[in-house]
């Protein structure tokens, strides 16, 4: 219970994050120099896991507000997850104590568009993740929705922890609103 409190928290924060980004024109995370002394002295204790792509109009830390030490970030074009990423999932949950992982999809995405074509070289290791998740849906927006929650279903059978609340989320690249409840 006490764990599902601090997702919860979590999961506030970002939404009251992204809430003020909306309407900013510049980023308002906290990157003073005190904070950089404060945590690389006292090290890390970031509130939210975000596994987000890694387009560069998709920004987490200036997404949610966040500054130095707040989110435990992870891109990789398409958002998709493999060993790597839930290894690094994995040591944010049981060794910097967060309790919140959020996958981040966004409109517009390059990666999920490109798994309707043939993709060679390693770019076919991300697209065939997709096309696994997406499967015969050709609305872009729908594909995206599904390619989040089949890295959402990933994370949460292969990382196994009750006490570790994953939520899929959706970035509008034009508007900045972060869609928490895509699979609600
Ligand atoms: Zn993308």
């Amino acid at each position: 219970m006490r764990e599902n409190n601090v997702a919860a928290d979590a999961l506030e924060r970002l939404k009251e994050g992204n809430k003020i980004y909306i309407n900013s024109t510049n980023g308002v995370g906290d990157i003073s120099l005190e904070r950089r002394r404060y945590t690389s002295e006292h090290g890390q204790s970031p509130y939210a896991v975000i596994v987000s792509c890694s387009d560069s109009r998709v920004m987490p830390e200036s997404i949610f507000s966040a500054g130095i030490g707040d989110l435990f970030v992870i891109r990789v074009a398409g958002n998709v997850i493999d060993n790597i990423q839930l290894g690094s999932i994995q040591y944010a949950t049981e060794h910097l104590g967060c309790r919140l992982v959020v996958v981040l999809g966004h409109t517009g995405c390059g990666a999920v568009s490109a798994a309707t074509h043939q993709n060679g070289g390693y770019v076919k290791f991300i697209t065939d993740e997709i096309k696994h998740a997406v499967g015969d849906e050709t609305d872009a927006g729908k594909a995206s929705i599904l390619n989040v929650k089949q890295s959402v279903g990933k994370i949460e059978k292969l990382l196994n922890n009750a006490d570790v609340v994953v939520k899929g989320a959706l970035y509008h690249t034009d508007s900045g609103i972060v869609d928490f409840e895509l699979l609600s």
